[in-house]
């Protein structure tokens, strides 16, 4: 066994960074070191961000501390940003401090949010994904309660995280319904999606069946197959020239790779996604590992318009498993590898429609499948809350 101590360094401390340093820890033990290095100490849990703006949730029911943890682990945190990485000389550049030189790198940088791609997106349209934004959209819905009118929710052309779409819509719903505002403000869903529940992996079980009914009985507009040529002040203008009113608009955007892996020539595609092979390598760079929502996933289909892989928590979280096993491989020069393609990772999530919900069930993330299922009730949604309470439990834990 080569006993040299290597240093491992986790770029990123989210559902993928965070897990991989645990993992890496629990395997390495005190034999080498670790560095995690992210501009924020908190770790965010997303999912929970659609109940934000309602006040159903604060940034600390869905945030917490990694310093102590990683101090009790002894396991170095940086917090500063990347800004590059030298691949050949084996360095991360911060914004503020000296690089930091690694023999392993695990890059977990996740998304950036493209707010320019759409004109009137970033002025007009409220997002959900962070805290300040939650925040922000929390403040236009106070107003907009004291105003009321039409509302939309968009899955902005290019978008991966259509789940987050379906679910602050339902959750608009429930909430316009319990405001009394049903008649007042007509709720439109606008999606690059070629059909309901699509999710940009060509839909899954019987989810278009039960969006549609769901559609139907909560009466939802909808608008598919769709681009957002501008959004307005008072609407959203598409590409087929329609303007669908709306002065209360959510937006999901698409996503771009993190700005420290478009500043590194050569790592990344066009959008600042990683290619990496099933034992999430790097395939040039053998010593960099790539996880979450950072990696390259092709589209399973074709859509006429742009649609984006959800790359979502679970899976995150198993890449890293992943390639932290490898890492203590190529640490141990042991022979095994590890893989588990993008493909074949269960397909285990919920959404929530406000007080009722559908559990969505499958053995593989992509088809084909040999098991999917929707599971719809009230008992999804007390599911998704039962599921954010035992995540935040254990993750302040350390368990991964
Ligand atoms: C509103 C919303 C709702 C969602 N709901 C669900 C859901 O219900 N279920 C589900 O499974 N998934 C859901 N997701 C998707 C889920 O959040 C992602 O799959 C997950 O966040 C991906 O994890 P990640 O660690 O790869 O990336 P991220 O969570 O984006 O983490 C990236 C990390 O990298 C750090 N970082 C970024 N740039 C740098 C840099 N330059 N230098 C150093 N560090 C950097 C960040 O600070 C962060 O710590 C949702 C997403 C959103 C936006």
């Amino acid at each position: 066994m080569n006993t040299e101590r290597k240093h491992v360094v986790v770029v990123g401390t989210n559902f993928a960074g965070y897990t991989a340093a645990i993992e890496l820890k629990e395997m390495l033990g005190n034999h080498h070191d670790i560095t995690v290095i992210s501009p924020t100490h908190k770790f965010l849990f997303y999912p929970s961000l659609i109940w934000f703006p309602f006040g159903i949730r604060d940034e600390k029911d869905i945030t917490f501390d990694v310093r102590p943890i990683y101090q009790s682990h002894d396991i170095k945190f940086i917090e500063a940003p990347a800004t590059h990485f030298d691949l050949e000389n084996h360095k991360v550049f911060l914004a503020q401090g000296d690089p930091v030189e690694y023999d392993y790198l695990v890059i977990a940088t996740g998304f950036a949010v493209d707010y320019d791609y759409v004109p009137g997106l970033r002025e007009h349209a409220h997002s959900i994904i962070g805290i300040k934004q939650a925040t922000r959209t929390r403040e236009a819905w106070q107003k907009f309660l004291q105003n009321p009118g039409p509302a939309a929710v968009v899955s902005v052309q290019g978008t991966g995280c259509f789940g987050a779409s379906y679910e602050i819509l339902f959750n608009t719903r429930y909430q316009l319904a319990k405001h009394h505002l049903k008649e007042k403000s007509p709720l439109t869903y606008i999606s690059s999606e070629p059909y309901p529940a699509h999710f940009g992996i060509g839909g899954f079980g019987n989810a278009q069946k039960m969006c549609e009914m769901l559609f139907k009985f909560y009466h939802i507009d909808s608008r598919f197959n769709v681009s957002v040529k501008e959004f307005l002040p008072d609407g959203i203008l598409l590409d087929t020239g329609e303007k669908i009113p709306s002065v209360f608009t959510v937006a999901i955007p698409r996503f771009l790779g993190a700005e420290c892996v478009r500043n590194t020539p050569g790592l990344g595609n066009a959008m600042g996604f990683i290619e990496v092979g099933n034992d999430y390598r790097h395939p040039k760079y053998h010593e960099v590992y790539v996880v979450g929502a950072a990696v390259d996933v092709k589209l399973p289909e074709h859509t006429d318009k742009p649609c984006g892989v959800p790359k979502t928590g679970y899976p995150s979280e198993q890449m890293a498993k992943i390639a932290a096993k490898n890492i203590v491989a190529d640490i141990k020069k042991l022979p095994k590898r590890y893989e588990l393609p993008f493909a074949e990772i269960n397909a285990l999530c919920i959404m929530d429609t406000g007080n009722m919900g559908m559990m969505i069930v499958g053995d593989h993330m992509l088809t084909p499948r040999e098991h999917e299922f929707i599971i719809p009730g009230p008992e999804a949604h007390w599911a998704k809350v039962a599921f954010e309470k035992y995540f935040m439990f254990t993750r302040k834990h350390a368990i991964v």
